[in-house]
Order: C-alpha cells, then structure tokens, then sequence
C-alpha cells in the first residue's frame, strides 16, 4: 500500500526563535544585574569555508539576542602552541563567560589536546571530559550543543519518547554518543531504550527498521532511504553536506543524511535539512553561554 503524506515537520528555525526570545530576556536580566551582557567568543583557525559560515552564524545570532560577540581568527598555520596559549588567555579573561574553537581544525591541530585546555566553567560546547562527565552522570552542567538542541527540538514539539525505541546512527564524541546517553536518561524527553549504531553495524537497515525515534548523524549524504525507516517514525536527520548546485546564487545546497523526499512520506515528523538540527545547535550554544554568564551572576549575587 503507497504511503500517504501525512508527516509534520519538526521546524528547527520556529522552536530556535522561540527559544531566542527567552534566551534575549534573561540575557537583559544578567545585564541588569552585573552591568554586562552574556559574552561568547569564538576561535576559527584557517579558512575553511563551512567552519566559516558555521561561526558567523553563531556571532549573528548572539547579536540577535542581546549577547557580546568577539570572533577570533587566527592563520591555519597556528601552531598547537600558539592555539593552546590562546585558549589559556580566553580562559583567563574575565570579560568572557564562554568560548568555543570552532571544529574541525587544520589536520596538524590536536583537537582532543585543545578542548584538554579550555575552562570546564567556559566550556559552552559541552565538549570538555568534565563536561561530558557531567552529562553522563547526570549532573549539572553544559550539555553538548547538537544532542541537547535536538533534545529541546523534540521537547518543543511534544514528542513521545518514554519507552520508545531510539536508534542513534554515529558514534561521535560530539553528537552520536551524547544523544545515545540523552535518550536513555531518565528524564522527559529521554527514558528510551537506545540502539547506538556505527560503521561496523551489520545490517544497518535492519536496526533502523526497529526505530521509533531515529537519529542519524553519520556524515554519509543520503545514507537513509524509505526502506530503512519504520513507517510513523520520527525521524532527526543532523547530517549537513553541501553539494555544488550552479542554479542557486551561493552555488550549493546543502542535503542531509536521510533521502527527505522518499524517507518524509513514512514519518509522523521529520526535521528538514537546512532548519531542523543546525538551528537548534546555535540556540543550545546560546542557552549553554546564558547558563555560564548567569551561574557567574548567582556566585556575584550570594
Ligand atoms: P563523524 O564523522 O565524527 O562521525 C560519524 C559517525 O557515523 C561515526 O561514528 C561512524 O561510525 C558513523 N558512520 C559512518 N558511516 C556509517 C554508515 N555507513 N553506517 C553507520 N554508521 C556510519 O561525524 P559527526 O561530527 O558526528 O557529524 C555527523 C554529521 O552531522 C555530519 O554531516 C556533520 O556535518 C553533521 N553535523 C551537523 C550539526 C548541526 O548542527 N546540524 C552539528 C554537528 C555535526
């Protein structure tokens, strides 16, 4: 039997504006209080043009909510040194409540040693093993951008999760593994039973099948078809690639992990690819900058 289109779209750029303005009177309230606004700083080393565009992004939407902004661009000669030296000064600037250095960096940076060197209390990317410690434990603490922004994506929508089945397709430090252990938590959204599958999964198809809820982030474009999606499923697709496309003015698109046309028919909800993950990420950054600048304002305050 055909699959009608009955799907809903889990709209990443309507649940980021609501949460913006949220995000733009409390940032009033913390400057009310200490007379200075919540202020997030970003590193880019090099030019690459995706970490670009992904990094101005985040410095408009700190303007749009009231926020400082400083960009930090440094050659993509830097060496390890002179990175780690200019994250030991932004962990010292009292001035700043977060920063984040934009990933991936150039292939002779050593990620892991970098994110080593930030501030736990600065860490607004949730990237630190502090961080990540907390998150696992389940204590408080800043929660990595993609998971948690999906996390609120489907909280804004009402999405079912207790006792669902989650599969989680990527293992990454930064978004599969997270979300794996944000879904099975004990807490609304979350309270799944999680299926974390990777690269050596056999029959991939398979397990997707069995999904209620399936995320995927493998980086791989188009990785998942209709056939690999349960029908009524929800569906997250958080890969973001860009494809030369000389119709349009910027001369990309940008296409998802899940074949959207063939794969949408099947959902209950779907996230679209630009404006589902990317603009939650932006907004879980913002929400990670205003906790930093307002855990600062309690410990002035008491
Ligand atoms: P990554 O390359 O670090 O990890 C990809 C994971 O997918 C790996 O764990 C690998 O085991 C798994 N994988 C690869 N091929 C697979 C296959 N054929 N079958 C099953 N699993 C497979 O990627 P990442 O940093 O987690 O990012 C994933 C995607 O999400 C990328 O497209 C990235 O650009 C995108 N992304 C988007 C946002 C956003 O804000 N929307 C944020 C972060 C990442």
């Amino acid at each position: 039997m055909p699959a009608t289109a009955t799907y809903q779209l889990l709209d990443g750029r309507a649940c980021s504006d609501a949460l913006k303005q949220r995000i733009a009177q409390e940032a009033a309230e913390v400057l009310a209080k200490r007379g200075r606004a919540p202020h997030l700083a970003a590193v880019l080393v090099g030019d690459d043009g995706a970490s670009r565009t992904y990094v101005e992004a985040k410095v408009k939407a700190c303007e749009a909510v009231g926020f400082r902004s400083s960009l930090i661009r440094l050659p993509a000669s830097t060496t390890q040194q002179e990175l780690i030296k200019q994250v030991q000064a932004l962990n010292a600037d009292a001035d700043l409540d977060g920063f984040i250095v934009q990933l991936p960096l150039p292939d002779h940076l050593d990620a892991d040693a970098v994110t080593l060197a930030i501030d736990p209390a600065k860490d607004v990317d949730g990237f630190h093993p502090v961080s990540l410690g907390n998150m696992v434990l389940g204590h408080d603490g800043f929660l990595p951008a993609t998971p948690s922004g999906i996390v609120e994506l489907l909280r804004h929508y009402g999405i079912a999760t207790n006792g669902k089945h989650c599969v989680v397709v990527g293992r990454s430090n930064i978004v599969g593994t997270p979300m794996s252990i944000l879904m099975s938590r004990n807490s609304d959204p979350g309270n799944c039973t999680v299926t974390l599958a990777h690269s050596r999964t056999r029959d991939l198809a398979a397990v997707t099948r069995e999904a209620d809820i399936l995320i995927v982030a493998a980086g791989k474009p188009g990785l998942i078809g209709a056939a690999m999606v349960k029908q009524g499923a929800v569906v997250v697709d958080v890969g973001i690639h860009r494809v030369d496309d000389p119709s349009r003015k910027s001369g990309f698109r940008l296409l998802g992990d899940v074949r959207f046309e063939e794969v949408a028919p099947k959902c209950a909800w779907i996230t679209p690819v630009p404006g589902g993950v990317g603009p939650m990420t932006i907004a879980s950054l913002l929400l990670n900058t205003l906790k930093a600048a307002s855990d600062v304002t309690r410990k002035l305050v008491n």
